[in-house]
């Protein structure tokens, strides 16, 4: 992916999963990966690769405080080129059965993580720079949980209102929307839920975190230079 070489680009939720695949992938471009997630140690994903593992709790502000200024001290003259808001955790209630403190512990990763990443980065930012957010299928439906589909379709409203007021300044933001990928979050649903969803799947088939990966990889570099604003499902047409 091109303009990647040498630029810096963070990941948050980066131990495993999606996150992994696209700080792996990005460091294969030349980028200067710094991959974050909850664990101190650095998960077994990015040991003998060149990706930097860093400790962020979304939810932080502290969290984003230091990672901005180790990036404004490491940076040097180079803007930062990007930031993926990955990080996301489901909660699997209906409406009725969903408790405070769970809507407002999915909201506070899924939407108010990715708000405190933008503030706390976009800073650090300019022109060619790129922020992708991870949606997901249920950002555009609502047969999902309660909580989570919430969560996501607020994540669309804010990457449409961060690309709108970004934008002037250079900065592109778009957001990504997986549909059912295999990774450890889809490994604890039910099985009932999970045929279902591949039985509304046509291409018949669950993806691989390598394939998301590849679409945000491509948001972040050169190649999508006049791409903003836009959301693209990598759902093998679920949401057809
Ligand atoms: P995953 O559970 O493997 O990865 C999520 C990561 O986020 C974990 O490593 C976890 O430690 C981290 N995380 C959780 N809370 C955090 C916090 N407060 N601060 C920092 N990191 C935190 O699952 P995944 O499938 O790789 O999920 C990646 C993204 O893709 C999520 O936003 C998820 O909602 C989205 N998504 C997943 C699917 C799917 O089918 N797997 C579908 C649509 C969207």
């Amino acid at each position: 992916y091109p303009g990647l070489e040498g630029r810096t680009v963070v990941v948050t939720g980066a131990a495993g999963g999606q996150g992994a695949a696209e700080a792996l992938l990005l460091a294969a471009s030349g980028a200067r990966v710094i991959a974050t997630d909850l664990a101190i140690e650095a998960p077994a994903a990015f040991q003998g690769t060149t990706v930097a593992y860093r400790r962020l709790d979304v939810t932080s502000e502290a969290g984003w405080e230091i990672l901005a200024e180790h990036l404004a001290s490491t940076l040097g003259d180079i803007p930062l080129k990007g930031l993926i808001n990955n990080a996301g955790i489901t909660h699997r209630a209906r409406l009725g059965q969903t408790a405070r403190a769970d809507w407002d512990r999915v909201l506070a990763v899924n939407v108010t993580g990715a708000m405190l990443g933008i503030q706390a980065l976009a800073p650090l930012m300019a022109e060619g720079s790129s922020i992708v957010n991870i949606g997901s299928a249920a950002g555009l439906t609502a047969h999902y949980t309660a909580a989570y589909t919430a969560s996501k379709w607020a994540l669309r409203g804010l990457t449409h209102v961060a690309a709108t007021e970004y934008g002037p300044r250079g900065i592109r933001v778009n957001i990504v929307h997986p549909g059912f990928i295999d990774t450890d979050m889809t490994a604890g649903a039910p099985a009932a839920m999970l045929d279902a969803q591949l039985d509304l799947t046509p291409l018949e088939r669950t993806g691989q975190p390598d394939e998301v990966a590849h679409v945000a990889a491509f948001l972040v570099s050169d190649a999508a230079a006049y791409v903003s604003g836009a959301e693209i499902p990598v759902d093998g047409a679920f949401t057809s």
